[in-house]
């Protein structure tokens, strides 16, 4: 069908967060591969960070992809200069101020689409005026949340009907109504933009004008496979009472070396020395603990966790999101702050290795010596750790990853839960280093162990037929295309 598609045109327009750059340029790829021109609509500092990623891949068909800048109005604002990317939001009280930037981003993006005049935009669902854009201009608009379907749904019965409300404490369980699993949570776990729904802050209007700008788009797509979550798909669909398309896990698009461990930014470890220490493991001996690309811990945490692995006797890849200093002297000052345990790297120098700052997450998934994953549960790493079978400790921290984790411990049964009660934006809830010790036991030795890993594992592959010639999001991304092909008449 390659040859069909190749005057289609599509616009991405990734959200500035690795989270949302990353997975929408491997759907970029996805595209690009059936034969369509791809043009990745982003900042000027944000488009290494996906031109690395292209560059990396040898596909041929990536010379359909063109990356193309546009200003990102920091300054404008509000924001420092260079503030373009999530990541280099300076302080919360900011955050605000990056939305707004995102939203005068409109008017710039619309000339540009007036321009060129593509056959379709995917837009990141944070850029929720995107619909409208597109619909000025006769285009079909479809919109990416990054998010699985089951939080989706969860999401959208939390605002339907606010069972939140009917509870008299933080701490009381309340069950979602409608949503299939008989899924429980406690206000602890929401953040104030959906405790506090109706109230007129920036991010409270922002959720429902997501929620809207999905009801008057063309569709949805989902990073996500239809056998993952059947019932929260349709369930889905139906709420939004739009098309959906599950057309991933799009990381699977990722084959070699080069193309897994070039993700996001530059890792900060060489990727053969990373596979040097992984080889020299057993299969499924390693647990590898990462929190994605925003979230962090204080010290104190840090030093929790530490001996919350220790205790535990696994092996693991422990990235904490601290970059290495410039040198020696600075590292051992910044080692002797409290957050690693007298002597730990020298007493975990067999067992442990710990990243500072990024790591090559999908090479280290993928590898068979990595038998858990220690999770925030943000969509893409759940998501990555499906793919790879591995089972999970969840560990959520902000923006939807407590539904995540309920999808992955009660809904898909491959992980525990760490203990994490509250959502806190950014710094994550504490735990004490005995439930980090129990819970990464439960995953990694034993018969709960070992059932969980089967589950995974059969999830893994599951996800890869998915993706592959006739799968379920192979033809759904097949349909799609040519749904889009015979509406602009080619
Ligand atoms: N990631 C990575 N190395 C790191 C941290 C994160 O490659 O050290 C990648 C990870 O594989 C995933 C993305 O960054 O694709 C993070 O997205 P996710 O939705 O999991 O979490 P977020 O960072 O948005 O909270």
């Amino acid at each position: 069908m390659n040859s069909e598609n190749h005057n289609l045109h599509i616009f991405f327009l990734p959200f500035p967060g690795h989270g949302h750059l990353i997975p929408t340029t491997d759907m970029a790829r996805l595209f690009a591969a059936r034969g369509v021109r791809a043009t990745i609509v982003t900042t000027p500092l944000n488009l290494p960070l996906v031109s690395k990623i292209i560059e990396k891949s040898k596909a041929p068909s990536n010379s359909n992809i063109n990356i193309v800048a546009i200003k990102f109005p920091s300054v404008e604002a509000g924001l420092p200069e260079g503030c373009e990317h999530v990541d280099s939001i300076p302080s919360m009280s900011l955050i605000p101020n990056f939305f707004k930037a995102t939203s005068m981003l409109q008017e710039p993006f619309e000339q540009f689409l007036q321009q060129h005049r593509p056959d379709c935009l995917i837009a990141g669902a944070f850029f929720h005026w995107a619909t409208d854009s597109a619909d000025k201009f006769g285009i079909p608009g479809i919109l990416f949340h990054g998010t699985s379907s089951f939080s989706l749904c969860a999401s959208e019965c939390m605002r339907l009907y606010k069972p939140h409300k009917n509870v008299s404490s933080e701490s009381e369980p309340f069950v979602i109504p409608n949503l299939p699993g008989e899924i429980k949570l406690t206000r602890m776990v929401l953040p104030e933009y959906v405790i506090n729904d109706d109230d007129e802050s920036e991010l409270a209007r922002g959720r429902r004008k997501i929620m809207e700008s999905a009801g008057r788009s063309f569709g949805v797509i989902v990073n996500s496979f239809c056998g993952l979550e059947q019932i929260y798909a349709d369930l889905y669909q139906k709420l939004v009472g739009k098309k959906t398309w599950h057309i991933g896990p799009v990381s699977l698009l990722n084959k070699d070396i080069e193309e897994k461990a070039n993700r996001g930014k530059q890792a900060s470890i060489n990727e053969q020395d990373c596979l040097k220490w992984l080889d020299s493991k057993k299969p499924d001996s390693v647990l590898y603990v990462c929190f994605g690309s925003m979230a962090n811990f204080t010290d104190s945490q840090l030093k929790e966790i530490a001996m919350g692995l220790e205790a535990s006797g696994q092996n693991f890849i422990w990235v904490v999101r601290r970059t290495k200093k410039a040198n020696q002297q600075e590292q051992e000052e910044d080692d002797k702050q409290e957050w690693l345990p007298e002597g730990f790297e020298k007493r975990m120098e067999e067992k442990g290795l710990i990243i500072r700052g990024w790591a090559p997450q999908v090479l280290i998934l993928d590898n068979e010596a990595t038998g858990g994953f220690v999770t925030h549960c943000g969509w893409n790493s759940t998501l990555e750790g499906v793919s790879a079978g591995v089972p999970m400790v969840t560990w959520p921290v902000s923006a939807e990853q407590f539904y995540n984790e309920k999808l992955v411990t009660q809904v898909l049964r491959i992980g525990v839960p760490v203990g994490a009660k509250k959502w806190v934006r950014v710094v994550g809830d504490s735990v004490q280093k005995e439930a980090i010790e129990k819970a990464v036991r439960r995953v990694m030795v034993g018969e709960e162990a070992l059932e969980m890993r089967n589950r995974a594992k059969k999830l893994g592959s599951m996800a890869k037929e998915a993706m592959e010639e006739g799968g379920s999001s192979s033809l759904a991304l097949d349909a799609l295309i040519q749904e889009l092909s015979s509406r602009s008449g080619q």
